[in-house]
């Protein structure tokens, strides 16, 4: 199906419209060039329909239930707390289907043509759709995402054994589950059906959350195990049938459903770029370089397709740079990218809080007005900085975290220092004090918190 006009030949065409691809043709259109778009499946991408916002939407689902069961001690006793999976299901499917709407009405709006089938290269100027339809281009924007790694030994079925996509569609809350991997994507997934009365087990041959921080994720794993959830670390599944995981170590897990989640993988099948210049590297990641121009000089390429960090606000910041640097001189040039597991409690972390040679402030908040009051206290702020009070990375672990990162991340892109933040007024009673007062401490000037010197 081809939606608007088909123009053969275009100044810009995206391949893919996940959040990096149509963020990268508004961006172009907006510079006044003609642009073309194509999708061989949903607008909006894998953010927008089967992880990012699906999983979060779940999430927040989930914790609504849960706190609605686990309330207590604030004089809530609400004897039945029930949960309709098929609604939650339609209404986690509607926020989807609103936000791809959203994006083909803006699309639309710039004067975009949407392209609906899967586009392949014939040159470096040239590309085919599925239905046959040819759009010679002067620049070309390759945003074609990742997919799910497989397993060996335990390939998808979408029956019993499931990848994320899969496990944020399902109809029903499973009794049992096996998540396999302990990254991002499986705490999310885990955390989320545990929450909602699923007999979680997580399965990993290394750590959990491994590359994050101890300290944030020993109060996460507390959390989880509080919930309910069965860490298994330093395991390797061998086989799984009849709602059975064998172990390496002689253990077995009950579960219904396998999910699968051990990470992504870049995403070229069908672009047939051996008709272009585009290389890619060993594991099959587009390379570019901080123009985000591939080796072919009529070709850019954006998001998880070019690697790491996996973010859907990467590839949205490199959607605007390769707009731009399709046209005149712009880079990919950000000092950092924040990343945020959606956890309970969340951690978010920006900058670099490992150098052994930066200092660390760290402010818990059992001394957080509003952490008390919500019974929230599990958490705390680090704040790294260098000899001159710069900050060069802030590590939240909080409910909030989320949103509280942006403010950090801003902090590092311009500069700040320790004062910036503790003499800025931070609204209270909320969350992003602590940040205040993790500066305040850095300068060993704290308020709240007291060290005896
Ligand atoms: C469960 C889960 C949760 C996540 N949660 C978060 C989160 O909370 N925050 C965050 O920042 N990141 C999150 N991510 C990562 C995020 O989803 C990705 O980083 C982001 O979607 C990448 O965007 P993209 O534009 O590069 O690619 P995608 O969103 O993957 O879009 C690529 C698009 O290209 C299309 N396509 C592919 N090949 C062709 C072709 N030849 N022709 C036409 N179309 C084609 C595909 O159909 C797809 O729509 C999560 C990932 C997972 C798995």
């Amino acid at each position: 199906m081809v939606m608007g006009s088909v123009p053969e030949d275009v100044d810009v065409v995206v391949i893919g419209a996940g959040v990096g691809g149509y963020i990268a043709a508004i961006r172009a259109a907006e510079l006044g060039k003609s642009v073309a778009l194509i999708e061989k499946h949903k607008l909006g991408g894998h953010c927008l329909n089967y992880a990012c916002i699906p999983s979060k939407t779940l999430i927040h689902i989930s914790d609504v239930f849960y706190s609605a069961k686990n309330s207590n001690q604030f004089g809530i006793n609400a004897n039945e707390v029930l949960i309709d999976a098929k609604q939650m299901l339609d209404y986690r499917l509607g926020v989807s289907n609103k936000l791809e709407e959203g994006v083909g009405f803006l699309c639309r709006a710039h004067g975009i043509d949407i392209i609906k089938g899967e586009a392949s290269f014939l040159s470096s100027s040239s590309l085919q759709v599925t239905e046959g339809v040819i759009i010679n281009f002067k620049k070309a924007i390759i945003a074609t995402g990742s997919e799910p790694s497989a397993l060996k030994g335990f390939e998808f079925n979408g029956t019993d054994i499931i990848d994320y996509k899969k496990a944020l569609m399902l109809d029903r809350i499973p009794k049992t589950m096996a998540i396999i991997g302990a990254g991002f994507v499986g705490v999310e997934i885990g955390t989320l059906y545990a929450k909602l009365g699923a007999n979680v087990s997580i399965v990993a041959r290394s750590d959990l959350l491994s590359g994050f921080d101890r300290d944030a994720v020993n109060i996460v794993k507390k959390r989880m195990e509080a919930i309910g959830i069965n860490i298994i670390l330093n395991s390797n599944p061998m086989s799984y049938s009849n709602g059975v995981m064998a172990l390496d170590t002689g253990a077995a897990v009950n579960a219904e459903l396998a999910v699968v989640a051990i990470g992504l993988k870049p995403y070229t099948k069908n672009l047939s770029l051996e008709n272009t210049k585009v290389d890619v590297d060993v594991n099959g990641f587009i390379k570019v370089d901080q123009r985000l121009y591939t080796s072919d000089p009529n070709i850019l390429a954006i998001g998880d397709v070019i690697g790491m960090p996996m973010l859907a606000h990467k590839a949205m910041r490199q959607g605007i740079v390769a707009a731009e640097s399709s046209q005149k001189d712009a880079f990919f040039d950000n000092a950092v990218i924040p990343s945020v597991v959606f956890s309970d409690p969340e951690i978010a972390v920006v900058g670099n809080i490992s150098d052994p040679s930066l200092k660390i402030a760290k402010f818990p908040l059992t001394a957080l007005g509003r952490a008390i009051a919500f019974a929230r206290t599990e958490g705390f702020v680090k704040i790294a900085y260098d000899s001159s009070n710069t900050v060069k990375g802030i590590e939240i672990v909080s409910d909030d975290a989320n949103a509280l990162i942006a403010e950090a991340a801003l902090a590092i892109e311009m500069g700040a220092n320790l004062e910036d933040i503790a003499d800025t007024i931070h609204p209270h009673p909320t969350f992003s004090e602590s940040l205040q007062e993790a500066a305040e401490l850095g300068l060993g000037r704290p308020v709240h918190f007291f060290v005896k010197k």
